[in-house]
């Protein structure tokens, strides 16, 4: 763990201010984007405290989408010119138009430091052997969990061009030791080893670490995790646009935010002002290593929990208590409920019996329904409906389907189909 991991708020506040004024020297005369939006009203921008840059204006997903809609291919949100930039990725584009993110050899090093934090806070070494499933295509994550665990000095297996047995004969045959992929494809990949026959615990794997979505937070779907693999689970939480700016500790309670390398601030989503410790909000971040493509007041759109700086395992950077608990678009508002996606799947992961699961989402007059299909037995139904309705106050129906009959996932999971009519 470094030394500023563990150090006094205001150490690793001054640390993010020295690092976001030299950064801001770098973008702010090369940037258009940046300039535009954050000296228009002034000739130079001078931070004397983390407090002044609150009050810049927020950069969205829409600016930058409609940055590169007007300036295609790649907008105007670049501090060099085209030929200092090595990668380059995409978002999902599961929110609209999906956003292509260039890197320079600088800030794509900076990725993988990023990543070094999440593998030493799951207690990976350069003696591990790290086993990436994942189709290595233009979303960054598991290619940023590839570099950072070259970095580390561990041996790091690339599963593209593979099914999911391919993948689990090849983690037996190197001896992979740690396994990286979305929470959704390592349950997944455990349903496979079962159809098969094959004896998990006879693996090597003992870390999982899990990227792309929500679920390694969730207790009930990391319980089910650590059981399939006989393995502890990490979480970890990023985004294309920003960064891997999330990491799990042994306390396996959601995500410290990487405040070395990120500035965070947990908003209420309506009116832009900070939220109190324990309430949840909106996080809004700004990296600081990632001059070529910046993201500064980021709204990630992310909902989490402002869990305060002081986590048993003994370091003062942010915590996040659950992790990312979802997104800000994906909250159902069911008869007056509020509903996060994760808590459905923190009830309907506790019970074995359950495989995989869909919402469906209504509307009736201007209320908001949902309805779960749910691969279990018939008879486990009026438990399930109980147990929904003591946790969130609310009685959703639920209808049985066969086992396989939804839909799997290598990636993101789309877990929710929404049949509302459109706006
Ligand atoms: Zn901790």
């Amino acid at each position: 763990m470094s030394q500023l991991e563990t150090a006094a708020r205001e150490l690793i506040e001054a640390h993010q201010l020295a690092r976001l004024q030299v950064g801001l020297q770098r973008i702010l005369p090369r940037n258009t984007f940046y300039a535009h939006k954050w000296l228009s009203s002034q000739e130079t921008l001078t931070l004397e405290s983390l407090a002044d840059l609150r009050s810049l204006p927020f950069t969205t997903k829409r600016e930058l989408v409609d940055d590169q809609a007007m300036h295609p291919p790649f907008g105007e949100n670049l501090t060099y010119p085209l030929s200092h930039y090595i990668r380059l990725h995409q978002t999902s584009g599961t929110t609209g138009r999906p956003l292509k993110i260039l890197d320079t050899q600088e800030s794509w090093d900076w990725w993988a430091d990023c990543w070094v934090t999440v593998y030493e806070a799951a207690g990976v070494t350069r003696d591990d052997i790290v086993y990436l499933a994942f189709g290595f295509g233009p979303f960054i994550g598991f290619w940023s969990a590839y570099e950072g665990a070259k970095r580390l000095g561990a041996l790091t297996v690339p599963g593209g061009g593979m099914d999911s047995l391919q993948r689990l004969r090849a983690m037996q045959e190197v001896g992979a030791t740690v396994l990286v992929c979305t929470p959704s494809y390592a349950l997944r990949l455990a349903e496979i080893a079962r159809e098969h026959n094959i004896d998990l615990s006879q693996f090597q794997v003992r870390v999982t670490i899990h990227a792309g979505e929500p679920g390694a937070s969730i207790p009930a779907t990391r319980q089910r995790i650590e059981q399939a693999w006989h393995a502890c689970t990490y979480d970890h939480a990023g985004m294309t646009e920003m960064g891997a700016f999330g990491f799990s500790c042994v306390e396996q309670n959601g995500v410290h935010v990487n405040e070395g390398e990120f500035i965070a601030e947990i908003i209420n989503p309506a009116t832009g002002e900070p939220v109190q410790p324990g309430e949840v909000g909106e996080l809004v971040l700004t990296n600081l290593g990632r001059w070529g493509y910046p993201a500064l007041r980021y709204r990630t759109g992310d909902l989490v929990r402002n869990g305060g700086y002081a986590c048993g395992c003994g370091r003062s950077f942010l915590s996040l208590p659950g992790g990312v608990l979802g997104r800000a678009d994906d909250m159902l508002i069911v008869r007056g409920v509020n509903v996060y996606p994760s808590a459905l799947a923190d009830i309907l992961h506790r019970f074995p019996e359950v495989q995989e699961y869909r919402i469906i989402v209504t509307r009736s007059g201007v209320m908001d329904e949902i309805t779960l299909q749910v691969e279990c037995p018939p008879e486990l139904i009026p438990r399930l409906t109980e147990e929904l309705h003591v946790a969130l106050n609310l009685r959703v129906p639920i209808e049985p389907v066969d086992f396989g009959s939804l839909p799997r996932f290598e990636l993101k999971a789309k877990r929710i189909e929404d049949r509302r009519p459109k706006q």
